[in-house]
């Protein structure tokens, strides 16, 4: 640490480091990866021309450096930004750095006043970290762990303190010139912090990157690409958590199996992508008919289930008739014509110590009798009474 020009060296190599990570990530599609890598660009050749200062004119080694770190670090705060769905204050990043080169020129060819000149840069960094950590807690997503969010945040602020300390320390002149100094560890040591910004924040950015990506992959997994519902696995494992509830001393949920009827004839009749159209409506209809609690997903094919926590099943018996309903009642029209439909369903309540499985199976049974007595209709499985062996009995009413 004792030796500025290693510290700098090896932190520009790191930053080169950096750059390649966030390169590599650069397709990954998530917002704000673009600018990150700009960031450390720029920070990268900024601490190259730190690290050669004395070896290269001051206008490189001072003014176009800290102009580079400064603008780095706008992007950087651009891409936070950007990866939080929020505009880059393009206007406050440009002025910020057209301020912080000023300053340094100013404060290097008129005045030569090196404390002045950290005030600025440290004045500048401060704020902008404050502004990166502020955005991050404020508008970061919230459907996921805060971890990887809140530690980078937690680092910008850090990093924000730190550069105040650093401009308050030196508008007092506590701090000296690194060249003359009476204070070398506390130079060294915002040496250090500020050489490792760049490459700490990038870091975090790159957890963040691959949390959304995680979040993305989830997201396609769990959700049936043609219509927009649940996939089976993601309503299968609600069920599951559904029932573990109900299974703790929670209210019973019913389980509700639709089927769409004949309708291969619809795809027969007016071609694969009517029956396309047909799915994707019928679950746009059904989900908008449950409530906020109640889960839809598709099973497969022109198949759908749907769970309804704390219902009794006459609740039940309501929903599933508004949403046969709402079938019979649809007309999907494209250029293969106007397709009418009609569904069927079975369902059945939830008994104590039932896996999905089985509650599924109790409602594809009354599916099932659903069928055969005719379709257009959703039936009740009502458990026979203990001694008697028959599977089911079926209550309908409906029709
Ligand atoms: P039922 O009233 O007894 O349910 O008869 P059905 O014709 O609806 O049932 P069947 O199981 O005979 O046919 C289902 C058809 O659904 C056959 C299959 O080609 C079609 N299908 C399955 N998945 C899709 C899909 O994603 N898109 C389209 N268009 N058709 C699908
Ligand atoms: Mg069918
Ligand atoms: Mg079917």
């Amino acid at each position: 640490m004792s030796d500025p020009f290693a510290l700098l060296a090896v932190t520009t190599l790191l930053s080169v480091m950096m750059l390649a990570i966030v390169w590599s990530l650069r397709r990954c599609g998530q917002p704000g990866v673009t600018l990150w890598w700009q960031a450390n660009l720029a920070a990268m050749v900024a601490l190259l021309l730190i690290t050669l200062r004395g070896r290269i004119p001051d206008a490189l080694s001072i003014v176009v450096a800290n102009g580079a770190l400064a603008w780095g670090l706008a992007l950087f705060h651009a891409g936070i930004a950007r990866f939080c769905g929020r505009q880059p204050p393009w206007r406050a990043m440009i002025a910020g750095t057209f301020a912080v080169v000023a300053g340094v020129v100013t404060w290097r060819y008129v005045f030569n006043d090196f404390n002045t000149r950290v005030v600025i840069v440290s004045a500048f960094h401060a704020t902008f970290c404050g502004c990166a950590g502020y955005v991050l807690v404020r508008y970061r997503p919230r459907a996921r762990p805060a971890s990887h969010y809140l530690t980078t945040a937690g680092f910008a602020f850090f990093l924000s303190a730190a550069h105040a300390l650093r401009g308050v320390l030196s508008a007092l002149s506590v701090m000296d010139h690194p060249a003359t100094t009476s204070t070398p560890g506390l130079n060294a040591a915002f040496l250090v912090l500020g050489a490792l910004a760049m490459p700490g924040l990038t870091m975090g950015a790159v957890l963040m990157i691959h949390d959304a990506m995680v979040r993305q992959l989830e997201a396609v997994a769990n959700t049936d690409f043609l219509t927009g519902v649940m996939s089976r696995k993601a309503f299968e494992n609600e069920a599951a958590r559904e029932l573990a509830r109900a299974g703790r001393g929670g209210p019973a949920p019913v389980l509700l199996i639709i089927d769409i009827d004949h309708f291969k004839a619809v795809n027969d009749t007016f071609g694969h992508a009517a029956g396309d159209a047909v799915l994707a409506e019928f679950a746009r209809l059904a989900a908008a008919s449950l409530r906020a609690p109640d889960s839809i997903g598709r099973m497969g094919g022109e198949e759908f289930v749907v769970l309804l926590p704390a219902s009794s099943l006459e609740e039940a018996r309501a929903a599933a008739e508004r949403i046969r309903l709402l079938a019979e009642g649809s007309r999907v029209s494209g250029p293969y014509g106007a397709v009418r439909y009609t569904v069927s369903g079975g369902y059945a309540g939830w008994h104590p110590g039932e896996s999905v499985a089985q509650v599924t199976a109790r409602a594809d049974t009354a599916l099932y009798m659903a069928k055969l007595s005719g379709r257009n209709r959703m039936l009740a499985h009502v458990p026979a009474p203990a001694a008697a062996s028959a599977p089911c009995e079926l209550a309908t009413g409906e029709h």
